[in-house]
C-alpha cells in the first residue's frame, strides 16, 4: 500500500477524482493495544465494523485475538487471514449451513442464541457436541447509545431463565451477552445492562462461565464528547464482581466502533458549491450512509497547500448518485471560500465508513492508501504524549 505523510500529500501527489480512504494502522494499533491493556478481561473485535483484512492484520499483531463475526463470509474471511483466531458467532439468528460449516470447517465453538429455537437449530446442526460455548444474548436498553440495538435480538426478562436453563443442558460453557447500542456515551448503560443480567441469572439458579458485555464503546464525533473508555472499564469491572458467576468465569467485550473509528478518513472532491451546498464525490451510498441516514456529524478539514484563511461557515454535501436521499444535512464547518476541485478529508470514518460502500450508479470505486499523520480525534491520545511525538496536537475530548 502507498504511503503518504498526510492527506495534503495525497492531494498534492495524485489529485485523485474518486474518493480515497486513508487509514492509519498506528491509530488501530494503539486502539487494540489500549483494549488489550486495560479492559479487565478478553477484548473480541466485532468483524462488522471493518473487514478490511489490513485491518484484521493490524489488530492482532496488537494483540487481539478474538473476533465477533456474524456471517459465514465473516468467518470465512477471517479464518482466511488470521489462521489462529478465535472466531465467535455472535449473530442471534444463523443458517443451520452456516451453523455447521462455521463448527466443522472453521474451529467456531461459541455461538449466541436469543430462543429455543435457535438452541435446538445449534445443536442439530452441530450433531450436539460436548464442547459448544453458548451466549444467551439478552435484550437491554439502549437509552444511553445514540444508535440503538435494542428492537430486534435479545431474549426478554421472563424468557431469560427458562433459556439459561436449557442453554446450560446443552453448553460445555454457559454465557451471557448484550449489546447496549452503539456509541453508548456513558457507563451506565453497562451498569444498568449488568444489573438486569444478574437478575435474569439469579432468577434462573444457574451460575455462568461467561460474561460478555457486547460492544458500544464510543469514539469521538463533533457534538458527541463520550466519558473517557477507562470510566466504562472500572464500571464494567465494578458491576461484574457481583455477577453469580463460576470460579474460572471470562469477561468479554465484543468493541467495533472503539477499535477502528480512528483507523480511516476519506479524501473527497467537491465537484460543485451552490450557496452552503457542496457537491461532493463521496456520499450516502459510500462512506458516509451515517452521515445521510442518521445524521451523523464527522469531523472535516480543507486540504489545501496555502491554508484559508476564511471564517469557517456550516455547509451541507450532497453525494454524487441521482437521488435526494445521498445527502449529508451536517452542518460540516468549513473555510468559506471552499470551492469546486478543492479537496476535503473527512475523518473518523473506519468504523461503518469504508465498510458500508456500494457500487450504486456506478460510484464506489476507491483507492486505499495509508497515511501517517494523526487521526481528527482520539480517544487514545492525551496531549502530552502528542506534543512528545511531535504530530498536530489530537483532540482529546473536543467536540468539533
Ligand atoms: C455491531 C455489534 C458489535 C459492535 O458494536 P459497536 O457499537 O461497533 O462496538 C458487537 N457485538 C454485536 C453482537 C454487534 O451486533
Amino acid at each position: 500500500m502507498r504511503k503518504y505523510p498526510n492527506a495534503l500529500g495525497v492531494a498534492a501527489a495524485t489529485r485523485p477524482t474518486s474518493p480515497v480512504t486513508l487509514v492509519r494502522p498506528h491509530a488501530a494499533a494503539r486502539a487494540a493495544r489500549y483494549f488489550v491493556e486495560n479492559f479487565p478481561g478478553k477484548s473480541m473485535y466485532a468483524v462488522k465494523a471493518n473487514p478490511s483484512p489490513d485491518l484484521l492484520r493490524t489488530l492482532w499483531n496488537a494483540g487481539i485475538t478474538h473476533y465477533d463475526v456474524a456471517s459465514i463470509n465473516e468467518v470465512r474471511l477471517v479464518r482466511a487471514v488470521l489462521p489462529d483466531a478465535t472466531l465467535c458467532f455472535m449473530h442471534p439468528v444463523k443458517a443451520a449451513e452456516a451453523i455447521t460449516e462455521s463448527y466443522f470447517e472453521h474451529g467456531v465453538r461459541t455461538f449466541s442464541l436469543d430462543c429455543q429455537e435457535e438452541l435446538d437449530k445449534i445443536i442439530s446442526a452441530t450433531g450436539a457436541p460436548d464442547d459448544l460455548w453458548l451466549c444467551v444474548r439478552v435484550r437491554v436498553s439502549s437509552e444511553h447509545a445514540k444508535l440503538s440495538l435494542a428492537s430486534k435480538f435479545g431474549a426478554r426478562a421472563e424468557e431469560v431463565g427458562p433459556l439459561l436453563m436449557a442453554a446450560r443442558q446443552a453448553a460445555d460453557a454457559l454465557g451471557v451477552c448484550f449489546h447496549v447500542g452503539s456509541q453508548a456515551m456513558t457507563p451506565q448503560a453497562y451498569s444498568d445492562a449488568i444489573r438486569l443480567v444478574r437478575t435474569a441469572i439469579v432468577d434462573a439458579g444457574v451460575t455462568v462461565d461467561v460474561v460478555d458485555v457486547g460492544g458500544g464503546f464510543p469514539s469521538i464525533y463533533p457534538g458527541m464528547d463520550p466519558a473517557p473508555l477507562a470510566s466504562f472499564f472500572e464500571v464494567i469491572d465494578r458491576e461484574y464482581e457481583d455477577m453469580p458467576i463460576s470460579y474460572s468465569a471470562e469477561l468479554w467485550c465484543e468493541p467495533g466502533r472503539a477499535l477502528c473509528a480512528e483507523y480511516a478518513s476519506v479524501l473527497v472532491r467537491v465537484e460543485q458549491r451552490r450557496g452552503d451546498t457542496l457537491y461532493i464525490n463521496d456520499g450516502a451510498y459510500g462512506s458516509l450512509f451515517d452521515a445521510a441516514h442518521v445524521n451523523w456529524r464527522f469531523p472535516v478539514e480543507l486540504v489545501r497547500a496555502e491554508p484559508s484563511t476564511d471564517a469557517d461557515e456550516p455547509f451541507s454535501f450532497f453525494g454524487p448518485t441521482c437521488d435526494d436521499i445521498d445527502h449529508m444535512p451536517g452542518p460540516f464547518p468549513l473555510p468559506a471560500d471552499v470551492k469546486a476541485g478543492d479537496y476535503i478529508e473527512i475523518g473518523m470514518l473506519g468504523a461503518y465508513g469504508a465498510a458500508m460502500r456500494t457500487a450504486f450508479n456506478g460510484f464506489g470505486d476507491s483507492e486505499t492508501v495509508e497515511v501517517e499523520d494523526e487521526p481528527m480525534a482520539s480517544l487514545y491520545v492525551e496531549e502530552s504524549d502528542a506534543l512528545k511525538a511531535g504530530d498536530v496536537v489530537p483532540i482529546f475530548g473536543q467536540t468539533q
